[in-house]
């Protein structure tokens, strides 16, 4: 089959490699669409501590399942389906205290996506592989697992009936926060420094637009927003930058939420005024991956029509032209981009 194939930092080269073979507890699944993601294009550039290349790149699919293990149950061959990235352990300490995003065991797998074919291990199969309704594409489907992320960290930011929200950053995670943030019945203040992305979310529903290249204060600018320059009930930051972490801080008013999603670069570190935190009572939350609920949640919100995916995929190669999508998630040029094999 082929296969794009990560070798190392900055070399992935498409392949032909042999089809996966499956165990009696896994499935054989064809890719028929296959998505970027800013994860992706940090393994390109730095590599990842866990994944040892050569492996087949990309983790965001939706496709057909070709084979089954016979111990498998619930799944048949001709079934089309997505699979989120991981499953949790359900034995460890953190999953049972129903915390299973840090399960110590958690099986996580980056790979697999941009190929023909991709085996599912047992605990995913088992766990986070979902049948995909007859009338929604896989395109849309393979959207799954990032917004199953969004999912938890929506959840975990208590926003209520006509909060303030801002989203500081407007990739493609952070036009997703600006998605269930209206969703949940949030005012929206959409943040970033290129107008193409502010377009998306003006498009998506966002109620105000800060172009963050033009402000030169974004705390003040985003507090400007807010009533008597309070400061907004929740931030959000969807960057993974240490200072926009510290901005998003600065942003929240007295009892608000900070939500500090995005990965930043390992050894990074942050400053809070204690004051501000003490005699503020905000509440700094980190919120990291996802779980089965919000897997099933994140389909469930895309089947029933209530994400916007086509705003989101902007770009479509097939897998032959690979390189061409490489090149465009390195520069950060469109949104998502889909493979097609
Ligand atoms: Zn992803
Ligand atoms: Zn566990």
């Amino acid at each position: 089959m082929k296969a794009a194939v990560f070798h190392g930092i900055k070399d992935v080269r498409l392949e032909e490699i042999e089809i996966p073979r499956i165990s009696p507890y896994e499935v054989l699944v064809k890719v028929k669409a296959a998505l970027t993601c800013g994860t992706d294009r940090k393994l390109y550039l730095r590599g990842h501590p866990l994944f040892k290349p050569p492996f087949v790149f990309g983790h965001e699919f939706a496709g057909e399942i070709v084979k089954v293990g016979e111990k498998v149950k619930g799944f048949q061959k001709g079934m089309r389906v997505v699979a989120a990235n991981s499953a949790p352990c359900n034995r460890c300490y953190y999953c049972k205290i129903g915390r299973q995003s840090m399960c110590e065991n958690l099986t996580l797998r980056l790979s697999g996506a941009f190929a023909q074919y991709v085996e599912i291990p047992r605990p995913i199969v088992e766990q986070n592989l979902l049948e995909i309704p007859s009338h929604l594409s896989y395109k849309k489907a393979a959207l799954v697992e990032p917004l199953a992320c969004v999912v938890h960290g929506i959840e975990e930011s208590n926003i209520a009936l006509g909060d303030t929200v801002v989203i500081n950053g407007l990739g493609p995670i952070g036009l997703l926060f600006v998605q269930l943030a209206k969703l949940k019945g949030a005012r929206v203040i959409a943040l970033d420094v290129r107008r193409e992305r502010l377009d998306i979310a003006n498009k998506l529903g966002a109620d105000e637009l800060v172009d963050a290249s033009r402000v030169g204060d974004q705390v003040k600018a985003v507090k400007r927003l807010t009533e008597k320059g309070r400061g907004v009930d929740v931030a959000i930051e969807a960057v993974g930058i240490p200072e926009v972490w510290e901005k998003s801080i600065l942003m929240v008013r007295k009892g608000g939420t900070a939500v500090l999603f995005g990965g930043c670069a390992s050894g990074t570190k942050i400053t809070i005024d204690t004051e501000l935190l003490h005699y503020s009572e905000i509440t700094i939350k980190g919120v990291f991956h996802h779980t089965p609920q919000y897997v099933k949640k994140a389909l469930d919100l895309i089947s029933q029509g209530k994400i916007d995916t086509d705003s989101l995929i902007t770009d479509e190669f097939p897998l032959a032209d690979f390189s061409k999508a490489l090149e465009m998630m390195i520069n950060q040029e469109g949104i998502k981009i889909a493979v097609i094999p």
